[in-house]
């Protein structure tokens, strides 16, 4: 069972704790270049443990929204290195080391992409900062690593599991980019997360099929990232009013650009939808800054 809370009424810091139960806050729901929304970035809260997965370039100012600062964060979980996803990390490592000067924050990530995520995007900026180092400083400076374990009895070996405190975290590959991969193994490192057996959330994808059909098996919710045209590297609507009914009724979209309800620019009277994702059988847009609560 879930409930829809309202966050921040009165001007109130997001707690980063709960009494126990799991909660999911979208700081954002919009797209990488949205501008009504914040990027879509996404806090897990249980007890006395949170993870921010991903943290964009408006992810700061996301966490302002709420309160919060990225030295109250203390875990992340990148999935991509879109800027959308990651164009936070040098704020929080720089901060962090020489501002805050506090303990290392923590970071959910595989070897095979922290080699990615350092050399080829945050190194540049946060390799190099202090003249007599001696050696370059190395993602492990800024961050406490932790590394997730391969799921048992995977056959395809994409699934792995951690657990921080009660969040159970299972990150999962998905194919997201460049648009020609046609499967796992053509595209760059992107993940998404299904949490605690009972939240799945896509990541950012393309559309595969049998990713919402096996997760809906079990998840009481679901969230999908949506793109309100086709082609590109993120799922459609249209490609998701393929999904069978019962699926799409346990569904909320996000990642969503800033046209969302002006549905006549980006659905056809053809199309045979709504572009209102309630009237499509849809859940709704997933809405940010609120607490999606599970008991
Ligand atoms: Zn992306």
């Amino acid at each position: 069972m879930y409930s829809v809370t309202e966050i921040c009424k009165s001007g109130e810091p997001l707690s980063l704790k709960t009494d126990g139960h799991l909660r999911v806050v979208f700081i954002g729901t919009g797209s990488a270049f949205a501008k009504r929304r914040r990027q879509s970035n996404i806090l897990i809260i249980q007890g006395d443990h949170h993870v921010l997965v991903d943290c964009g370039t408006q992810g700061p100012l996301a966490l302002a929204d709420l309160g919060l600062d990225v030295l109250q964060v203390k875990c992340y979980l990148p999935t991509h290195s879109h800027a959308d996803h990651i164009g936070g990390f040098e704020e929080i490592g720089l901060t962090n080391r020489y501002l805050a000067k506090s303990s290392k924050p923590e970071m959910i990530v595989l070897p095979e992409y922290a080699k990615d995520l350092w050399s080829r995007s945050l190194a540049g900026g946060m390799e190099y900062c202090e003249s007599k180092q001696g050696r370059p400083l190395q993602l492990a400076d800024f961050f406490k690593i932790q590394t997730p374990s391969p799921e048992n009895g995977t056959e395809t070996g994409l699934v792995w599991n951690y657990r921080q405190g009660p969040i159970e975290i299972s990150v999962m590959r998905t194919r997201h980019f460049p648009d020609t991969a046609v499967n796992i193994e053509e595209s760059q490192w992107c993940s998404g997360v299904f949490i605690n057996q009972r939240v799945w959330i896509s990541g950012d994808t393309m559309f595969d099929r049998d990713y919402p059909l096996k997760y809906s098996e079990k998840a009481e919710l679901m969230f999908h990232d949506c793109q309100l045209f086709q082609g590109g590297v993120h799922a459609s609507y249209h490609e998701l009013m393929t999904l069978p009914e019962s699926i799409r009724a346990k569904m909320f979209l996000y990642h969503y650009g800033d046209n969302w309800d002006q549905p006549k620019s980006w659905a056809k009277e053809t199309d045979g939808f709504s572009g209102n994702p309630v009237k499509d059988g849809f859940l709704g847009w997933t809405e940010q800054q609120k607490a999606y609560d599970f008991f």
